[in-house]
């Protein structure tokens, strides 16, 4: 069979037609060598508009690499027209393997970026014999072909956190649509400022953010001003991950300091490989970390006194009216007071002063699943490894969308 029959099977153009295929041997190695010509009294279009229009005259060949076959790579040879159109002036011709100055099809684009969701960037240039630029540029084209053509119309419930890079010095702000049945990342920006989300309700604009109706947080005061501001008909929410997050900070310290204390007083370190046993949930130990867990509940210390408390503290999530739940609230932040291990007073001040929008919770609890943006935030610890290296955050945001905006892809003859 002829390559032309299979490239006219599984991309045929209507205008143009494959002419010779050969194979070029090149010091790198053969490639695949396709002629396309222009069909028999077929008038090119211009680029600026797609209008078909008068010629003008005709460019030196230029090459577009197709997705390889056998693993010998694959291009298109084709002599540009350019145009003479009403309305844009001299343009060069629109061909519908390519779009703008690429020197890629679209096919090809495509193709590395579906593998790009699977792998690395590196390994995926590394698999097809091309580079990792080459990779970034496809996946960039497909996110911003699907950023232009992506449905906004049902997003009523929207979660925002915050993830950093580099080693915990640099953030990014993050926005998830958290609607049921419609989970994706809408946007993300450099920083976490009131600067940064505003960047995301004026993307999204003033009639849709007035059609928002939820809003998951954590406590991050430049976020809760921006929610309150733009986001006017919003419940904000402050939810169950972060603050569960806050308290195991705390224990953290509180086991820190305890380590510190007792070795100054000469006690033998029983905390050390406390740590993980004190932060999982109890259910979720290994048996090696619940006997460890039993030995440290023997004793009287602080870190186990805040541990008992985070533990209670689960308690408050299962209620289902918010008066019952606020009566929990104030109950437990009264005994954090009295308990005299300074972070765990800590956490109960920021309770205590963000009451409102924790017992939000409870009034929209049928209506969003918190636990959805603790998902997203592990997948994003995952595109963040996969794409490691990456050096500049824009990169890093192009890497998110693709891999967790769920967005359309261009349209496609065939499927590789
Ligand atoms: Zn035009």
């Amino acid at each position: 069979m002829l390559i032309r029959t299979l490239l006219n099977h599984v991309e045929k153009q209507k205008s143009f037609v494959y002419d010779k295929v050969r194979i070029q041997e090149y010091d790198e190695g053969p490639k695949i060598e396709v002629e396309i010509r222009p069909r028999e009294n077929s008038r090119a279009r211009c680029s600026g508009c797609g209008a078909v229009c008068p010629g003008y005259d005709t460019l030196g060949v230029r090459r577009f690499e197709y997705v390889p076959l056998w693993a010998i790579p694959v291009f298109f040879l084709y002599a540009m027209r350019r145009v003479n159109c009403a309305d844009c002036g001299v343009k060069v011709e629109e061909v519908p393997w390519a779009t703008g100055k690429h020197h890629h099809t679209r096919a090809y684009s495509r193709f590395l970026a579906k593998w790009a969701q699977r792998l690395s960037w590196s390994e995926a240039a590394l698999v097809f014999g091309t580079t990792w630029n080459r990779v970034y540029d496809a996946v960039r084209w497909v996110v911003s072909y699907g950023r232009e053509h992506q449905d906004l119309s049902g997003v009523t419930a929207i979660g925002v956190d915050e993830i950093s890079y580099k080693k915990g010095q640099n953030y990014l702000t993050v926005v998830y649509q958290i609607n049921q049945g419609s989970r994706r990342l809408l946007w993300a920006g450099i920083d976490r400022t009131e600067k940064t989300l505003k960047g995301f309700f004026s993307w999204l604009g003033k009639e849709r953010s007035d059609r928002v109706e939820y809003v998951c947080s954590d406590m991050w005061k430049p976020y809760l001003n921006v929610i309150r501001d733009m986001a006017k008909n919003a419940l904000n929410v402050l939810d169950r991950y972060h603050i569960m997050a806050n308290m195991n900070k705390a224990i953290d310290e509180t086991r820190r300091k305890e380590v510190q204390r007792l070795k100054e007083q000469g006690y033998e370190p029983v905390l050390t490989k406390s740590r993980w046993c004190l932060l999982k949930r109890c259910h979720n130990l290994t048996s090696k970390q619940t006997a460890r867990l039993k030995e440290l509940l023997a004793y009287n210390l602080r870190t186990v006194k805040a541990y008992v408390m985070k533990e209670d503290f689960h308690r408050f999530w299962e209620y289902i009216y918010p008066r019952n739940a606020e009566k929990f609230l104030d109950d437990w932040c009264q005994r954090a007071m009295y308990s005299r291990i300074e972070p765990m007073k800590d956490v109960a001040r920021s309770l205590r002063r963000h009451k409102e929008l924790i017992l939000n919770y409870f009034r929209a609890r049928k209506e969003i699943n918190a636990g959805v943006v603790e998902g997203f935030n592990n997948k994003i610890k995952t595109t963040t490894k996969k794409s490691y290296g990456f050096r500049v955050p824009e990169v890093l945001i192009i890497a998110l969308y693709h891999d967790l905006g769920a967005l359309p892809w261009p349209p496609a003859t065939h499927e590789f």
